[in-house]
């Protein structure tokens, strides 16, 4: 897997996977506890919820996905998937923003936030 995981995008992907994970690890110790039937129904529970919740970080992103604005990144020229003000290109984590007041300004991801909108 790519080390590259600022941009939003990808980085919401690593999260809904490593919850697939984390789901699948959580149902695996349950399998431990098969001497205590409460133990291994929460563990089995818990771990469900983990793979529910993964799925549905995934269709969060499908939504927000078609918000996403496409830019050619001006550092590797590839094209790039924006989310929000301020993101950073895939491939190669070069600063993006779409609001020309910010350009050239030092990346932060606070510009991100609704009250900045209002400077
Ligand atoms: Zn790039």
């Amino acid at each position: 897997m790519a080390t590259k995981g600022m941009n939003k995008i990808n980085r919401i992907r690593t999260f809904a996977l490593s919850l697939v994970f984390i789901g699948i690890f959580v149902m695996y110790i349950g399998l431990f506890f098969d001497s205590s039937p409460i133990i291994m129904t929460i563990t089995m529970i818990l771990g469900f919820i983990f793979v529910i919740a993964s799925s549905g970080v995934y269709f969060w992103i499908g939504m927000i996905s078609t918000s996403t604005v496409k830019v050619e990144c001006p550092n590797c020229g590839k094209i790039t998937k924006v989310l929000g003000k301020v993101d950073v290109c895939m491939y190669c984590d070069e600063p993006l923003t779409m609001d020309p007041e910010l350009e050239g300004k030092e990346f932060d991801p606070k510009y991100n936030r609704k009250s900045h909108n209002n400077t």
